[in-house]
């Protein structure tokens, strides 16, 4: 099934332009991996006379570019399971191996999160979080914007349901909680602007000592 929800223009520009991140070319290219409409949007504005020449008036554009946009765009490998996880290859060439993934517990809420790329402390980060069926990520505020995608599985997002694909996108400052799917759960690659996601509640009394304990 192709994805529904998709990243906005000037995401999939900055990709074509190669002014992402690393964590957020990765969960692009996972995207696209998923998502064939967005390679053929990619591919549009990469075209001559494309929105991607007026991002880059400054410079002569280099004659490979176009090349190699139009083979990303075109040759996305499908993703493959790599531990349960579906995620291509060229994604996966670029991560630690699954077995030195850090996984930390939710507490108390039946979901985990590893941080699988960091692009300087504090900075933003690149993370997978994996939520059991029926269970509830629990309410936290982001100090930066999230963004990511649904791998697996699917979840219930401030009134949406996002299955594999899927883009989503929280704003800084705002505050979500997330459940999954009852008979699938969830696995989803998400990019977090700012690496200080305060959970509220006991959890965050919890996570706020936590952090106290360990300067
Ligand atoms: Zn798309």
């Amino acid at each position: 099934m192709k994805p529904v929800n998709h990243p906005p223009s000037e995401r999939l520009l900055a990709y074509a332009t190669g002014t992402a991140d690393v964590p957020l070319r990765l969960l692009l290219e996972t995207h696209l991996s998923f998502c064939p409409d967005c390679g053929r949007e990619l591919g549009r504005l990469a075209e001559p006379g494309g929105t991607v020449l007026e991002a880059m008036p400054e410079a002569p554009v280099p004659s490979a570019l176009f090349d190699r946009i139009w083979a990303e765009a075109s040759q996305h490998e499908p993703p493959r399971p790599v531990e349960g996880v579906p995620l291509p290859p060229s994604v996966l060439a670029e991560l630690p191996p699954p077995e030195r993934w850090n996984w930390h517990s939710v507490l108390g809420s039946g979901s985990r999160t590893a941080r699988l790329v960091r692009e300087a402390p504090g900075g933003c980060g690149l993370f997978l979080v994996q939520i059991q069926p029926g269970a509830r990520f629990p309410r936290h505020a982001h100090q930066g914007g999230e963004e990511g995608m649904v791998l697996a599985g699917g979840v219930w997002d401030r009134g949406r349901f996002l299955e594999a694909g899927d883009w989503n996108s929280a704003p800084a400052g705002s505050t979500h909680e997330l459940i999954a799917d009852p008979k699938e759960g969830c696995w989803a690659l998400v990019r977090e602007e700012c690496e200080d996601v305060r959970l509220s509640g006991w959890r965050g009394v919890l996570q706020r000592a936590a952090s106290l304990l360990s300067h």
